[in-house]
C-alpha cells in the first residue's frame, strides 16, 4: 500500500535511479572469502576489509564455538548493568597490553567508539580541529559534541597550525582528530606533524586507526607504533571489524580516561555489549596476530603486488599507500559502470560516489588481502584492463 507520508522517500529513490546512482545491495552466499559467491556469481572479492583471512580463522571459529557452550549467545544487559562479562574484561586487557597502553575499553563497533567517546569528551566550548576525510563516525561524534568544528584540508599540516594559531588567544579545550588510515584514499595520516601540533598547542591527540588495526605496525599495531609515537596520542581508536575479523571498536587512552567514558559514553550505557562469542573471537585474533605474523607480511606483499599492477595499466590510484587503492574514475555514473561490468566479468570492486566521496572523485575501490593468491590478483588485473579498456578508463 502506498503511503502518502512516505512518498518524498520514493521520489528521492526515483531520482537515485534517474541518476544511475541507485544500488542494490549485493548478497554474499558464501563465507567472507577472497574468491566468493555474491547475487549467484563467483567472483574475486577486493571489497571486504577481511585484511588477514580471519573472519573464517579455524581458531577463531573453535573459540566462538567454546563461548557459546560455556557462555549462550547474548550477553543479556549493557556493560553498566549486567552485560560486562569476564570474557568483555579479558578482551580489554588483551587489547590494552598489545597497544601499550594503560587501558582499553570496547564498543559496540567501531562507529559507535568514535562518535560516542568524541560526543563524551568534549562539549559546546570546545573546539574540534578535524581532517576533511575524516570517517562519518568522527563526524558524527563532532556534531552531536556540539562543539565548534574546524576542518583542515586533507593532511594540510599548515592549514592545521594556522587553525590552532588562531585559536591560541581563546581559552578552549581542543581536540585534534584524523583517521589513521583514510578509508576511501587508502593513504596515511602525518602523524608524527599532527602529533607535533597537538603538543606545541595543548591539544588532545585522537586517531581512528580502524584501516590501520591488523595491518600497519608490527604485528598489526596500528599508526602509532607504525610512527614509533607510543605515549604521545592521547585517544587510539581501534575495530575489530576488519583486520580483527568479527565485531566491535576499541578505545586506548589512560585508566582515567576510559573510566570516564564507562560513566559517559552513551552507547556504551545504552546498548548491549556483545554476544559472548564475538568477544571470545576478538581476544583470539589477537593471539594470531602475535603467532602468525606471516599474514601481515603475505597482506604487504600481495599490495604491492596489485598496486604496482594496476599503476602498470594506467589507472589512477590516486594518493594510496595501504592495502586500500582506489582507482579513481571521476564521474560517479561511470564508476558505477565500471563496478557492474567488472563484477560481469568475475571482479567485485564496489563503486564509490557522492557523499561517500567528493562530487568528480567518484571511483571503484580494491582492496587486497592476505589470503589472495597471486593467481586471484593477476586474473583481477587482467579483468581490470579488459573493462577499463572497454570504457576508456585507460
Ligand atoms: C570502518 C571504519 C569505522 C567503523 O568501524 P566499524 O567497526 O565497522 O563500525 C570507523 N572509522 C573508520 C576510519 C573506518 O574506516
Amino acid at each position: 500500500m502506498p503511503k502518502a507520508q512516505l512518498q518524498y522517500l520514493s521520489d528521492e529513490l526515483a531520482k537515485l535511479r534517474e541518476a544511475k546512482l541507485y544500488q542494490r545491495l549485493r548478497v554474499l552466499e558464501t563465507e567472507q572469502l577472497p574468491v566468493a559467491r555474491f547475487d549467484g556469481r563467483e567472483v574475486i572479492n577486493l571489497s571486504s576489509n577481511n585484511y588477514l583471512g580471519l573472519t573464517t580463522h579455524p581458531k577463531l571459529k573453535q573459540k566462538a564455538l567454546e563461548a557459546i557452550e560455556k557462555w549462550g549467545v547474548g550477553s543479556g544487559a549493557v556493560r553498566t548493568i549486567a552485560g560486562t562479562m569476564s570474557l568483555h574484561m579479558a578482551l580489554e586487557e588483551k587489547i590494552a597490553k598489545f597497544k601499550h597502553v594503560e587501558a582499553a575499553v570496547v564498543f559496540q563497533s567501531g562507529f559507535t567508539a568514535n562518535a560516542g567517546t568524541v560526543q563524551a569528551i568534549l562539549g559546546r566550548e570546545d573546539v574540534i580541529i578535524s581532517d576533511e576525510l575524516n570517517h562519518a563516525s568522527i563526524i558524527d561524534g563532532c556534531r552531536l559534541s556540539r562543539a565548534e568544528i574546524k576542518v583542515f584540508p586533507h593532511k594540510d599540516i599548515e592549514a592545521c597550525e594556522k587553525i590552532l594559531q588562531e585559536l591560541a588567544c581563546r581559552n578552549v579545550r581542543k581536540l585534534l582528530i584524523t583517521d589513521g588510515v583514510f578509508s576511501m584514499e587508502g593513504d596515511i595520516a602525518p602523524l608524527p606533524a599532527l602529533v607535533e601540533l597537538a603538543e606545541k598547542y595543548g591539544c588532545i591527540m585522537m586517531i581512528d586507526d580502524a584501516h590501520a588495526s591488523g595491518v600497519l605496525g608490527r604485528n598489526g599495531r596500528g599508526t602509532v607504533d607504525h610512527f614509533n609515537l607510543h605515549g604521545r596520542v592521547d585517544i587510539q581508536v581501534g575495530t575489530l571489524s576488519k583486520a580483527i575479523g568479527a565485531l566491535g571498536g576499541y578505545i586506548c587512552s589512560t585508566r582515567d580516561t576510559i573510566e570516564f567514558l564507562y560513566h559517559r559514553a552513551r552507547p556504551f550505557l545504552f546498548s548491549t555489549s556483545h554476544p559472548p562469542a564475538v568477544a571470545a573471537t576478538c581476544l583470539a585474533a589477537f593471539e594470531v596476530l602475535e603467532e602468525e605474523p606471516q599474514l601481515i607480511e603475505q597482506l604487504w606483499a600481495n599490495t604491492r603486488f596489485f598496486k604496482e599492477g594496476l599503476k602498470k595499466l594506467g589507472f589512477n590510484t590516486g594518493m594510496s599507500e595501504t592495502p586500500i587503492t582506489p582507482v579513481i574514475v571521476g564521474d560517479a555514473a561511470l564508476a558505477h559502470e565500471f563496478s557492474r561490468q567488472l563484477f560481469t566479468e568475475g571482479v567485485f570492486a564496489q563503486g564509490i560516489g557522492f557523499p561517500t566521496v567528493p562530487k568528480g572523485k567518484a571511483r571503484i575501490r580494491t582492496i587486497v588481502t592476505a589470503t589472495h593468491t597471486q593467481q586471484d590478483l593477476t586474473r583481477a588485473l587482467e579483468i581490470l584492463e579488459r573493462v577499463g579498456k572497454n570504457l576508456r578508463i585507460v
